[in-house]
């Protein structure tokens, strides 16, 4: 009696490990094969931890050099200078270099829901980083900014605009949060 309800403890411990193993790094890491050098594009501080961790953890469990453009300060409440630490200590936690983490901070991008970057000037700054990190992947939100924050919406709608018109470099693949699995 006694090995039967120890083999279903393990029986039950080995599922819940496998599960949450596959949910953190197996399906991903399978979809990824042979990317060189990831972008994580993300709007504000805290974009990060809150909607990429377990694609971080893949690519970084992978040995990929994985990268993070973050758009604003968060400076919403008036803390960009306190969230900008926390974005280089969120992404360290996370197996993320603070010299692989660039943060923009520009006076036409504000970290509001109810302002919507202008599409000229993040895809320009985007596309410069791009080409500067020899990025071969670009991670980033889906077409409703996964919690329809209008930051993040933004982001999708610049490298949407640049991938339609043929600007990102050859071979670049984008992959936003809700269709991971497949191409935009
Ligand atoms: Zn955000």
């Amino acid at each position: 009696m006694l090995a039967v309800a120890l083999v279903a403890v393990i029986t039950v411990l080995w599922w819940v490990c496998s599960s949450w193993r596959e949910a953190v790094c197996g399906r991903g890491a399978a979809l990824l094969p042979g990317v060189r050098a990831p972008l994580l594009l993300i709007a504000h501080p805290d974009d990060e931890c809150m909607f990429f961790a377990p694609t971080i953890l893949t690519l970084v469990q992978g040995q990929r050099p994985l990268s993070v453009l973050c758009c604003s300060t968060g400076n919403y409440y008036n803390q960009g200078e306190m969230r900008k630490r926390e974005l280089v200590q969120s992404c360290a936690a996370l197996g993320i270099a603070p010299s692989d983490v660039t943060l923009i901070d520009h006076s036409d991008l504000p970290d509001s829901p109810t302002v919507k970057w202008d599409e000229r000037l993040l895809s320009s700054l985007i596309l410069h980083h791009i080409k500067e990190k020899n990025v071969d992947l670009v991670i980033t939100f889906d077409e409703s900014g996964v919690s329809g924050h209008s930051n993040h919406i933004s982001l999708y709608r610049a490298i949407r605009s640049l991938h339609s018109s043929g600007q990102l470099p050859e071979g670049a693949v984008i992959r936003c949060k809700k269709c991971y699995t497949e191409p935009c």
